[in-house]
């Protein structure tokens, strides 16, 4: 581990986890009870995720690859994200600022997918920024990945006023990007952050409580659900569940 080695150290040693858990995931998997106590561990401290040293600027979108065959109608995710800036397919088109596409890493082993940007994200462009989006890069940094290494977007691409939901209208327009974005993407594991995301992209009326906890599939792409940042700034007792959560997310991506 690199320059983030010190910090993962510190930082977990402050939320009174004592193993780093890049060493916890590179052994045996833990068991139930070796993952509660470790959850229990961080619980004990107050909080999951804090005192995080500042957050490193996010990679914008890049293309995955401009020299495959010539014969093939290859497009990039940056000529992908550039087509769908000027996107008037839906009436979220009518208010949003930005059209918030992705960013990270085009050739992440893991992307992670949140509802649809808020008010934030829609005057900077980009997904998770603002309190819930530091809360997410900590997290990132709790397991030794940072937004670098991993792709972040959302379902649907444009805020909704009064960040309510997305309506299925809306999930369906937007579904024309969603899909091609994953098809580039091509990523090893998704995991869904908070109902909405697990909702729109499973395709389920299930409630969060019975989605976590068990692993799921989008198109042979092995899928995790975990809370949404955001509701985890507003129920810190659940933070403890999400150090689980993301304990078994990274045993099976390594
Ligand atoms: S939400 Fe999606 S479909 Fe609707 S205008 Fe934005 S980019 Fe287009």
């Amino acid at each position: 581990m690199p320059e983030s080695s010190d910090f993962l150290e510190t930082y977990l040693r402050e939320i009174g986890v004592q193993t780093p858990i890049s060493l916890v995931v590179s052994g045996e998997e833990m068991s139930g009870s070796e993952q509660l106590a470790l959850a229990d561990q961080a619980e004990t401290a107050g909080a999951a995720f804090p005192h995080a040293e500042p957050i490193p600027a996010a990679m914008p979108a890049a293309p995955v690859s401009s020299s495959g065959s010539e014969s093939a109608p290859f497009k990039t995710l940056h000529e992908l994200s550039r087509e769908a800036s000027d996107c008037s397919l839906c009436g979220l088109a009518d208010t949003r600022s930005n059209v918030v596409f992705g960013v990270g890493n085009p050739q992440a082993d893991l992307v992670f997918i949140g509802e649809a940007p808020g008010r934030d994200e829609d005057i900077r462009g980009e997904p998770f920024v603002g309190r819930a989006g530091q809360l997410l890069d900590r997290m990132l940094h709790a397991i030794d990945l940072d937004r670098k290494s991993v792709y972040i977007m959302n379902t649907i691409k444009c805020r909704p006023p009064n960040n309510r939901d997305p309506k299925p209208d809306e999930v369906q327009a937007c579904n024309l990007w969603f899909e091609q974005q994953l098809n580039l993407l091509q990523p090893k594991m998704i995991c869904l952050l908070g109902r909405v995301a697990a909702q729109t992209v499973l395709e389920t009326d299930e409630p969060l409580g019975a989605l976590r906890g068990r692993w799921h599939d989008y198109r042979g792409i092995p899928v995790w659900v975990t809370y949404h940042p955001a509701y985890l700034l507003r129920s810190p007792q659940q933070k403890r569940k999400s150090w689980q959560d993301l304990v078994t997310l990274l045993n099976r991506l390594n």
